[in-house]
């Protein structure tokens, strides 16, 4: 360390500068040895070097250059520092001398200059660097009164200038989510809540234009006024608490009506680095149509429940994999039930006789995913209902079933009037037979009389009564089997027969009543029967029957016989009009007859194949029917054969 001597007396402390600066051989220099130095150098060099705050000095013709620690930094770890001290202005500073130089002749001229966050890039840290400075150049009067230095007072700003840039640059990136975001977003300044940004789409749902940008909110959109928005606003600039809600309604004048407007809203106060609030940041969804769809959804729901309630119908819906049970009002009605009860609880009530109704139903749900079936319960009162459930299964995207949804309609005065009409069918078909069957027997004795008489003209006509009279018989035959089977009255006489030996005889005589070729292709072999023989032949008839009615305009049918593991077959194919997929299973229904305009071309009142099924289910078989339409129909039944 120089020790401060006698010439140097001036030059104390001064930290690594002032080491430097007495250690310097200033003999070199323009400036000369210490005690060269006039008064005015040495006290302004005093100055600088105690001072902490960044200070530079150019002195003299040389401008020979003087700093102090404070300012060190600026000359960054390698480069200028410590060659600047003692330098030539011009050689210490050749990069940015075309830019000093007049100012420090300004200064040398008597002129003060004074610049805030000038970028003046300098080599340091080898390279050259952006640096930015606040400083003032002022002028230093020799002894002689004359200026003869310029002093710098400085400060690197290039930290500050920085931060700034950052900060812009994210309000930048601010303003550029705001605008482009496609929600409509806008930020609310200062308490009079000036729109100073506002994007696209919330000019849109203000219904206004860009004019309004930089106007006092409810200036700018004067409709958004008196509806509460202010005290929102107000509350959030004031205490800084956000304020978020859905589905807020408000009034806006929009394409120049009056509009009713549906929002989802966010308030979010805006702090300065200080945390003070500068303003208010909004974002708005506008949900209007949502809520008019939901409107929509929910008025329709209205609607179908009000139609659901009119129609007197209860609805279910069943959670399957936890078997919890939601019901209406009317289903728990139709069951007797004041409230809801477990979904277990219900088919309890079911008609014991009527279970295995609801369980097959249940194994065609499991198949087909649709659940119908009717049958009766017993409400606790005691009281006996008849009720039609109906339901659909709605499954997952695995296709595991997740909900049964269904309605449950109490059908007891429908029933009772398939009852009452069955009775009167019943009762008028019982007292209709006994005047057909002596019509039958007269015109029988009558026909015999007119026999005896050779060949008389009227014989032919009494014939043509006598056909008639059998076509009434047959009705009123199946109108009285169909109320029999209807109430189970309807009685079975059984014997063991070889099946294609009836078959052979009962087509021989219904080959008299039909205008086809019967062609019979016989395979049962030995195969008997035990049924009711009567019966099988009615069945046998009333197919046959149909095949000749439901084929005007062909020749043959084919009764085919044959055997399969235990089963006797039968089949009757025609080659006629046919039926159609969606009625094949509907045509063994009571009184369902096909719905086209084939109604009134081929008579009948729809009983024979419900009577004919009835007696094969009855004998233990199955029938049913293959068709295309157009191209004819085989009905099929099977019986068990006896071994
Ligand atoms: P009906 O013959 O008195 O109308 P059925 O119970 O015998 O009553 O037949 C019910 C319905 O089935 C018929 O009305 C007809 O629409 C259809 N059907 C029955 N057999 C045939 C057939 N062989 N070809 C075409 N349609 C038929």
């Amino acid at each position: 360390m120089t020790a401060v001597s006698n010439g140097n007396f001036f030059l104390k402390g001064g930290g690594e500068m002032g080491e430097l600066t007495r250690s310097f051989n200033w003999s070199r220099t323009s400036v000369g040895d210490f005690e060269k130095w006039p008064k005015s150098l040495r006290t302004i060099v005093s100055i600088i070097l105690t001072s902490r705050f960044p200070m530079f000095l150019w002195w003299g013709d040389g401008l020979i250059q003087f700093y102090n620690d404070a300012y060190r930094p600026s000359l960054g770890n390698t480069g200028k520092h410590p060659a600047a001290l003692g330098q030539n202005g011009v050689d210490c500073w050749p990069e940015i001398w075309p830019v000093i130089y007049p100012l420090i002749q300004k200064v040398l001229a008597g002129e003060s200059v004074w610049s805030e966050d000038q970028l003046i890039p300098i080599y340091r840290n080898g390279r050259l660097e952006d640096v930015y400075w606040t400083f003032s150049y002022s002028p230093v009067h020799n002894d002689d009164g004359k200026i003869n230095g310029v002093l710098v007072v400085c400060n690197e700003s290039t930290e500050k200038v920085l931060a700034y840039a950052k900060l812009a640059e994210s309000e930048r990136n601010l303003r550029n989510v705001i605008l482009q975001s496609p929600v409509a977003m806008c930020i609310l300044s200062g308490p009079s809540f000036i729109i100073q940004i506002a994007n696209e789409k919330v000019l849109e749902l203000w219904g206004v234009t860009a004019e309004a940008i930089g106007k006092p909110l409810f200036e700018g959109v004067p409709t958004a006024s008196g509806q509460g928005f202010e005290q929102l606003l107000e509350h959030v600039f004031l205490t800084g608490e956000s304020f978020s809600a859905s589905g807020l309604q408000f009034q806006l004048l929009r394409k120049g009506k009056m509009e009713k407007i549906y929002v989802n809203l966010l308030y979010e106060a805006l702090r300065e680095s200080d945390s003070t609030i500068s303003g208010v940041f909004a974002i708005a969804i506008e949900i209007t149509e949502e809520i008019a769809i939901r409107h929509k959804i929910e008025l329709a729901e209205e609607r179908a429940r009000l139609a659901i309630d009119a129609s007197g119908i209860g609805t279910f819906d069943m959670d399957m994999t936890t078997n919890e049970i939601i019901t209406s009002y009317r289903f728990d009605e139709i069951f007797g039930c004041n409230t809801t009860k477990p979904a277990d609880y219900y088919p309890t009530l079911i008609y014991p006789e009527d279970r295995k109704i609801r369980d097959r139903a249940y194994e065609i749900l499991e198949q087909t995913g649709k659940l119908y079936y009717e049958c009766r319960i017993i409400r606790e009162d005691k009281s006996l209902k008849w009720i039609r459930v109906e339901g659909t299964i709605y499954k997952d995207e695995t296709g595991k079933p997740l909900r049964l949804i269904g309605i449950v309609a109490d059908i007891t005065g429908i029933k009772y009037l398939i009852k009452q009409k069955d009775d009167f069918i019943g009762v008028a078909s019982h007292e209709l037979k006994t005047p057909v069957t002596t019509i039958k027997a007269y015109a029988q004795i009558l026909e015999e009389m007119l026999k005896a008489k050779g060949e008389p003209p009227e014989l032919p006509i009494i014939k043509k009564v006598e056909k008639q009279v059998d076509k009434l018989a047959n009705l009123i035959n199946n109108m009285l089997d169909a109320t029999k089977m209807v109430s189970g009255r309807l009685e079975y006489n059984y014997s063991n027969f070889n099946f294609d030996d009836f078959i052979k005889e009962t087509v021989s005589e219904l080959q008299l009543t039909v205008n086809k070729k019967i062609e019979l292709e016989l395979s049962a072999n030995n195969s008997h029967v035990r049924a009711d023989k009567e019966k099988i032949a009615q069945v046998i008839s009333n197919l046959l029957n149909n095949a000749n009615k439901f084929a005007p305009r062909t020749k043959k049918i084919i009764v085919r016989t044959f055997t399969k593991e235990k089963y006797i077959y039968c089949e009757i194919q025609d080659f006629g009009i046919g039926v159609s997929e969606e009625n094949i299973d509907k045509i063994f229904q009571q009184f369902y007859r096909t719905n086209n305009n084939s109604k009134n071309t081929y008579p009948g009142i729809g009983l024979g194949l419900y009577i004919s099924s009835e007696i094969i289910k009855r004998e233990g078989g199955k029938i049913w029917a293959t068709s295309k339409v157009g191209e004819g129909s085989t009905f099929s039944f099977s019986l068990p054969c006896l071994s």
